[in-house]
């Protein structure tokens, strides 16, 4: 095991931090302070296919330490306490220096959905140049109707994701004292790079990136807050 890592005791039974452990070349090795955690989506349905992207060594170290399948199960991919490159920054990342100092975590999800480009009933996602169904249109739980750059359509998270990212982000927050705070509703969905380089709590690519689609509109954000601040139930 190596130095940095945390004790295999240490970690909650519901984190599975051996099904998919990448090798030492798809991360650095490195123990950084952390004080932001940044939600990405796969634009994959499983977690299997991104961790056989990671794990190639022409791949350029670039990965996540979590990814939460489409049933809620955690995977772990490499110590939170070291570090990938996740965000693809151009500008206003020097050294990495978001890369370093997050967690990043990517959620199944196959990202924007299309109608059918051949007339059918359902919303399609983008293998094939969109012509592979996802749902139909008429299962409205299974994605949510939003204009977001250039897209009408997203996939939808699951309950047991939901409930599983806020169990890892509590978990997460309190292991690396990182505030459990969210940008403000006005903010959630823009990237605004002078303002997020600054920021710490909970993030999403999108974010840093004003051509990134993810974690995206679907996410619920509310999910993510302490009980407490939970909504009272409309009246
Ligand atoms: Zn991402």
């Amino acid at each position: 095991m190596p130095a940095m890592a945390i004790p295999h005791e240490e970690l909650p039974e519901w984190i599975d931090s051996s099904t998919f452990r990448l090798p030492e070349s798809s991360y650095f090795q490195q123990r950084v302070p952390k004080d932001l955690i940044v939600l990405h989506a796969t634009a994959s349905s499983t977690a299997r296919s991104v961790y056989e992207t990671w794990k190639n060594p022409a791949g350029g170290r670039v990965s996540t330490a979590y990814v939460v399948e489409r049933d809620g199960r955690v995977y772990q991919m490499f110590p939170p306490d070291c570090w990938a490159y996740h965000l693809g920054m151009r500008v206003r990342n020097p050294g990495h220096y978001n890369d370093r100092r997050s967690i990043g975590i990517e959620i199944v999800n196959p990202g924007p959905l299309r109608s059918d480009p051949e007339g059918g009933d359902t919303l399609n996602w983008w293998p094939e140049n969109f012509r592979r169904p996802w749902c139909r249109v008429s299962e409205e739980d299974a994605y949510v109707r939003r204009e977001y750059r250039g897209f009408k359509y997203y996939a939808a998270y699951t309950p047991e994701q939901e409930e599983a990212v806020r169990r890892l982000v509590v978990w997460l927050c309190r292991r690396f004292s990182i505030p459990r705070v969210l940008p403000h509703v006005s903010e959630r969905d823009v990237c605004d790079t002078d303002k997020f380089c600054r920021f710490r709590g909970i993030a999403a690519h999108h974010n840093f990136r004003p051509d990134k689609l993810d974690v995206g509109p679907a996410w619920n954000w509310e999910s993510l807050l302490p009980v407490a601040a939970v909504r009272p139930r409309a009246a």
